[in-house]
Order: structure tokens, then sequence, then C-alpha cells
């Protein structure tokens, strides 16, 4: 389906079926086949690897925000040699704006059950965790449940529907933190300690949990994988962009008159999302930007949006990224100077410290942000702001520190008016 008709997609991981958290519900409407299939049709699926190939080939993005192919992820995976190989499904989402996994959690948790299987079976892998934010504690619930069910049907644990492969699969409550999301500081929260990010290389697939091999994926990746394996790399690869393809979540929240969690074709024009799926601006406002994937990735503003769509090839033309596609909408009423302030207060609140140019820049910026909110910032300010983003920017552990940089630097540009009105005019910036 091209993105054209993303008004006729019919959705695949949150359809309209009543109750299909329940895995009776989900088996009656084919849930389980896919597995079934990888583990007993040796005709379609000689060997693990060839179900990586379909994955590879479907081209699945990853929809945790950086957009890696999942498939080309898993076969970084080293040659199984006998011992615990593992694969961590990271469903911590915490990133502001970003609140789509949860949708799975609460009405399809076997969708991504069936696709983390998939994902275990190819990669030989013996152990699943799924790491689940620690606020989310009713989710947390029903993940123990579905995969209660799971066990119980016999689709986890000793010689899976008759073959012989076994895993076992594990639910942990996240560390509440934000940081603990980031893939490598994850893995030592698993591990029982405090969550700092490590430092790569060595990815994940040459030394994760307890140093042995592990794949990390988000929860929406390994749902599509199940998708994958019923309907084929060419099915997912027909819906919606080129580049970018697949169904994904978009999480619209913000001014707009209906936010929520909207599954479509990747690649949907921006402005529609928001005025055919989201019912446009709350109260009759006009639209003034948006933040189009989470908040590390760059504002837009409204008058940039003709034209463009929710795809990273479409997205870079405005310099901007899908990331998790969380939509922020915002309208002619928002402050700019204020939503910069609270996104700079988020980042230092969760920068974890061990890197100088974070734990010091991170605290800078919400510094100087909260001067300027105050209407004591002067012109200068903000050019020290953007010096500072420079200071930080691809020197650091992990990518909190250019999550937090980014913000700045393209509100700062792109509304600069807005500042620079709210800031006293000092002397340096008259000279
Ligand atoms: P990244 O681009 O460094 O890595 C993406 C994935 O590819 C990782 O799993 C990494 O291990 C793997 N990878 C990359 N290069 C590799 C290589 N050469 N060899 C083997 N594996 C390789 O991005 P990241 O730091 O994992 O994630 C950053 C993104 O996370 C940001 O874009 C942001 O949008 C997103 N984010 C999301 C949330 C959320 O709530 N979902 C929260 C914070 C950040
Ligand atoms: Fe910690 Fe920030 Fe360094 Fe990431 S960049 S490891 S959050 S200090």
């Amino acid at each position: 389906m091209s993105t054209a008709d993303w008004k006729n997609y019919e959705p695949v991981l949150i359809p309209n079926i009543k109750d299909l958290h329940k895995i009776d519900v989900y088996i009656k409407n084919g849930g389980y086949e896919g597995l079934k299939s990888v583990l007993t049709d040796k005709q379609k699926w000689e060997n693990p690897k060839s179900v990586i190939e379909e994955v590879k080939a479907a081209n699945i993005r990853g929809r945790g925000g950086a957009g890696f192919n999942a498939g080309l992820k898993w076969s970084f995976m080293p040659p199984a040699d006998g011992g615990p190989r593992y694969l961590a499904c990271n469903g911590d989402e915490s990133e502001p704006g970003t609140f789509k996994d949860r949708k799975i959690f609460e009405y399809n948790p076997h969708a991504f059950i069936e696709g983390a299987l998939i994902a275990a079976y190819a990669m030989e892998i013996t152990t699943i965790y799924v790491y689940i934010r620690g606020e989310y504690k009713a989710y947390i619930r029903m993940m123990e449940k579905a995969l209660e069910d799971a066990y119980e049907k016999g689709f986890i644990g000793k010689n899976i529907l008759g073959s012989n492969y076994s895993v076992d699969f594990y639910v942990t409550g996240g560390a509440g933190a934000y940081i603990c999301g980031e893939e490598t500081s994850m893995l030592e929260s698993l591990e029982g300690k405090r969550g700092y990010p490590r430092v790569k290389p060595p990815f994940p697939a040459q030394k994760g949990l307890w140093g042995r091999p592990t794949t990390i994926n988000n929860i929406e990746t390994l749902a599509h994988v199940t998708s994958v394996i019923n309907r084929g790399a060419d099915w997912f690869k027909s819906v919606g962009a080129e580049n970018h393809p697949g169904p994904i979540l978009y999480g619209i929240s913000g001014h707009v008159n209906r936010p929520g969690v909207y599954e479509l074709p990747s690649g949907v024009p921006v402005l529609d999302l928001i005025h055919d799926m989201a019912g446009g601006i709350r109260n009759g406002k006009k639209l003034k930007a948006v933040i189009p994937g989470g908040s590390s990735t760059p504002v837009v503003r409204a008058d940039q949006l003709d034209g463009i769509s929710m795809d990273s090839d479409s997205l870079r033309t405005v310099g901007t990224m899908l990331g998790t596609a969380g939509l922020v909408v915002m309208d002619e009423d928002t402050d700019m100077v204020d939503m910069l302030w609270r996104i700079t207060h988020f980042y230092h609140h969760e920068s974890c410290g061990q890197c100088t140019p974070c734990r010091e820049g991170t605290g800078w910026l919400e510094k100087i942000m909260l001067k300027i909110k105050n209407g004591d910032g002067e012109i200068k300010d903000l050019d020290l702001l953007l010096d500072i983003t420079t200071q930080m920017e691809g020197r650091t552990i992990c990518a909190l520190a250019d999550a937090a940089a980014w913000p700045v630097r393209h509100t700062i540009t792109r509304f600069r008016d807005e500042f620079e009105a709210r800031c006293k005019k000092s002397v340096h910036a008259v000279a």
C-alpha cells in the first residue's frame, strides 16, 4: 500500500479486535502461527538464518528512535558456541513525546511476544528479557500475565511446539531513570547495577549481558517482526515510504483535538496526521511548530511543513528526523522559550553524569535557559548556548548529550526572534 492510500490502511498491530490482549483471542485471530511456521515449516524456513534474511529484506528500521535495520543488527550476532545468548527487549520508553510501546503492551502484547520469540529463534538465543519502564506498573503486570499464558500454551519454555528449540522469557521493571532506556545502560541495569551507559564498541552483539552476545530491539520493532513472518518482507516493504517502510505507531500529543497513538503507513504527510487523524488544532488555533519524533528531534516551524511527510528522507529536507514518530504539536500560543527550558531541565535531570561535556553542559543549558525564561537573559547568552551545544555534541559516551544539544540549537535558530525578544539588549549585542 502506497503512502497515498494511507486512509485505507487496516491496522495490523493495534486492530479493532476486542480483548486481543487475551491469548485465546490472539490465537483465534491467527496468533502464534508465525512462530509455529518458523519452528516447524522446514521447507519455508530452512534454518534460523533464513528468518534473519527475511527480516533483513523487510528493512524494518528500528522503531526505538535510531532507525537501524533490525535484520542487519541481528546478523551481527556471532555464531552460537553453546554458551548463553540474550535478547533484551527495550520497553523503557521515556523520550518526552513517545508513548507508543505502551499501546502494544496494553492491546496486543502477544504480537510483541511472538516477534521476540521469532527473533530469539533466528539468533539462536537462549534467554529473553523485556525491560519495561518502571512507571508502567500496570503494563508490567499485563506482560507478566501474557508471558504466563504463553508458557502455559507451550509457546515459551522447553522444546517449543515439539521443536528442539527452548527459550526462557523474563519481565524486568525499569529502574525509573530515562538513561536506563539507552541500550547499554539497560544492560547494566539488567545485570543489577546502576544504569551507566557503556562505551561502544564493543557493541552488544560482541559483548552484551554478562559479556555474552546480546541483541537489543525496541518493542514495536519486534511486534513488526511477527507481521513480516506472517505476511512476508515484500508486504512490509510495500507499505509506506520506500526508505523507512512498514506501518508505524504514530504517537500524537500536544495541542490537537484527538491526541493518541495511530497505526498508519510510514510517510503520512505531517499536516494530514495533525488535521485528519488528530482532529486539527484545538480551540481553532493555528499551528506554530512540531517536534516530529520525540524531544531530541529538531523542532520544525509550521511554514516549513508543506509537502513534508513522516519519513526520514522527507524530514531530513527540513533538518530533522523521524525518531520515535512521537509527534508533538504546538499551537500559536506556545511559548518557545518556556518549551525549550522544559527540555533542558529534563535532560539535565536525566544526565547520568559520567561524561563532563554532558554533566556540565546540560547543567549550563538549563541554567542559561532559566535566566532567559525569567527575563534576565542577554542576547549574547543565545550565542553562548549555541557554543555550549557544539562543545557537547559527539564527545560523550552515549547519545544523551546530543539529544540535549540539538533541541537548543534548532529551537534557537528557528525561533531566534522570539528568544531575542525575551532577552535584555546587552552592550555586546548592540556592538
Ligand atoms: P545508535 O544509532 O547509536 O544505535 C542504533 C542501534 O544500532 C543500536 O542498537 C546499536 O548498538 C546498533 N549499531 C549502530 N552501529 C552499529 C555498529 N557499527 N555495529 C553494531 N551495531 C551497531 O543509536 P542509540 O544510541 O541506540 O539510540 C539513540 C536514539 O534513541 C535516538 O535517536 C533517540 O530518538 C532514541 N531514544 C528513544 C527513546 C524512547 O523512549 N524510545 C528514549 C531515548 C532515546
Ligand atoms: Fe551519561 Fe550523559 Fe555521558 Fe550519556 S552522555 S553516559 S547520559 S553523562
